[in-house]
């Protein structure tokens, strides 16, 4: 295998994989590196994503397991409060086959795979390249590249070695579990909040179509989610009853991103990079955005042989110019949801069964971009700006006076 390339990528999740295929696309020579020796495993995602996420990806709907057109709420009281309409808002699909038809694509296009091999040292070159080592069944063998991108997820070796993680930054810990349970509707998840329940963020399930689903939580308090879990599963035993549990997995959420995801040479994509949604948790969607950005400037940077942080820095800014506003915003409905007792999730889901609120959710839900449905419903029912705690950036007061 040569050793000398134009960008190594270092990940083959879907962030890193649509980079490779999208740098490669355009002549350059990319390798892309993946510790497993199987890619998509071990799974750690629970497989809900919007339509458009496969329309970015490039991948068809064969990989869609089951169509969701609506949840179901779950509060601490045991009230069940039903949203959504005829959909579809959301697919559950089969992780493990798109992370490999991203890869194929990726393969397409010229991007060399190396699987069960692990970026274990970077080293910069002072000739304007970096050196990287990898281990690869029990040898270490040394690469050279002009570009490294760190697509290596929530605990990216890539992040750390460039510093990018030294500013404060919240993670969740998320647990999930497949299952074989009937559920009320197949078409419908269940999300159940409470901060007794999933302290800091909520519990999941999700119908695969097929008389199984996918059951997580995921929390911030530094307990292990697994026995969140536990809780959750006895405390809705209408819900749960019957269940047989399969193969548990889990995994990190990071959910602050990176201001600035780049070095010389260097840049980061996906959740390496923090770029997963603060309110739900999702960051397959916003990590093929970030690897579309990454690629317009890698390819760039390769072409005029600007590497500097300074170049690569348009990365960010135009991340940003897409995603970043809505990130600020949901970072703000987050920074509302922490402030929420159980008694006032109460409230608001009592709010939520009003039929304009259902419609208004009915009509335009969107888990990439929850905060235009959150204006229209604070416009439909003001009530809902006692949640808005102070502090917050966004003039949800102002935008509600246009009216
Ligand atoms: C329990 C749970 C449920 C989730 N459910 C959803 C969901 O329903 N929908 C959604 O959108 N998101 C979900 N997520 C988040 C989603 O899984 C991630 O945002 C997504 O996988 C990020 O993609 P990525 O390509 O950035 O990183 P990853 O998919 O994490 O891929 C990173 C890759 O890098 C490889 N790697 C790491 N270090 C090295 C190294 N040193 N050398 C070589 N290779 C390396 C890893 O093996 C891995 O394959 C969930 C997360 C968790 C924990």
């Amino acid at each position: 295998m040569s050793r000398r390339f134009d960008a190594v990528v270092v990940g083959a999740g879907p962030a890193g994989s649509a980079a490779a295929r999208d740098i490669a696309a355009a002549g350059h020579r990319v390798l892309l590196l993946e510790e497993h020796a199987r890619i998509g495993e071990p799974l750690h995602c629970s497989g809900l994503v919007t339509p458009r996420t496969l329309d970015i990806a490039g991948i068809d709907q064969d990989i869609v397991l089951n169509r969701i057109n609506g949840a179901t709420i779950n509060l601490p009281s045991g009230r069940r409060v039903p949203v959504g309409g005829t959909g579809p808002y959301a697919f559950a699909i089969d992780r493990v086959r798109f992370d490999e038809e991203l890869v194929e694509q990726a393969q397409a296009r010229g991007a060399q795979l190396r699987t069960g091999s692990k970026l274990t040292g970077i080293e910069r070159d002072c000739g304007g390249s970096v050196k990287l080592c990898i281990r690869h069944d029990g040898t270490e063998e040394q690469i050279e590249t002009r570009l490294l991108v760190g697509a290596d997820g929530a605990q990216s070796f890539v992040a750390r070695w460039l510093g990018a993680r030294s500013e404060p930054r919240e993670t969740l810990v998320g647990v999930s579990v497949v299952a074989e349970l009937a559920t009320e509707r197949q078409d419908y998840a269940e999300v159940f909040v409470g901060h007794s329940i999933a302290p800091g963020f909520f519990g999941w399930l999700i119908p695969l179509g097929d008389g199984s689903v996918r059951i997580g939580i995921a929390t911030n308090d530094g307990r292990r989610p697994i026995h969140y879990l536990r809780d959750l599963i006895n405390a809705f035993p209408d819900v749960f009853a019957g269940a047989k549990f399969g193969r548990f997995f889990g995994g990190l959420i990071p959910l602050s991103h990176v201001p600035r995801p780049v070095g010389d040479n260097v840049m980061l994509v996906g959740d390496a990079a923090g770029q997963v949604k603060p309110t739900s948790g999702g960051g397959i969607y916003s990590g093929l955005v970030g690897a579309k950005h990454c690629a317009v400037v890698a390819n760039e940077a390769l072409t005029t042989g600007d590497l500097s942080r300074g170049f690569l820095e348009r990365y960010a800014a135009s991340w940003q110019s897409e995603l970043g506003e809505e990130f600020e915003r949901m970072q703000d409905l987050r920074r509302i949801f922490l402030s929420l007792g159980d008694a006032d999730l109460e409230r608001l889901a009592q709010l939520l069964l009003t039929p304009r609120l259902q419609d208004l959710i009915a009509r335009h839900g969107d888990i990439d971009f929850p905060s235009s449905i959150l204006l229209r419903l604070a416009k439909a029912a003001p009530a809902l700006l006692s949640f808005v705690k102070v502090g917050l950036r966004f003039p949800w007061h102002r935008l509600i006076g246009t009216r």
